[in-house]
């Protein structure tokens, strides 16, 4: 359930470089192996998150999925390396 205006989308988008928050898989349509973006709420609105961008992170469905109600999400796989933002549509990967 989301009351995330498409303007709104859009703007949180374009703030994450079209990755998902999690996982970092992009969520770019025409990008090569991206996903249907989504937008999570880091504070889910069951448990009083509001919906400004402070509380919305871009992320894609599966992640969305698994972090469901829970206010972190559990990866086990540890830090993610972050990359910069000049590094998106690179190749270099
Ligand atoms: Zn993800």
């Amino acid at each position: 359930m989301s009351i995330v205006s498409i303007s709104m989308r859009q703007r949180i988008l374009r703030r994450d470089h079209y990755r998902c928050y999690y996982c970092r898989v992009w969520l770019y349509p025409s990008q090569q192996g991206a996903v249907a973006p989504t937008i999570d709420h880091v504070v889910p609105r069951s448990r009083g998150g509001g919906n400004d961008p402070d509380n919305l992170v871009a992320a894609c469905f599966s992640c969305n999925q698994k972090k469901g109600d829970s206010l972190l999400l559990a990866c086990g796989e540890g830090d993610y390396p972050v990359k910069s933002p000049q590094g998106v549509g690179g190749s270099g990967d």
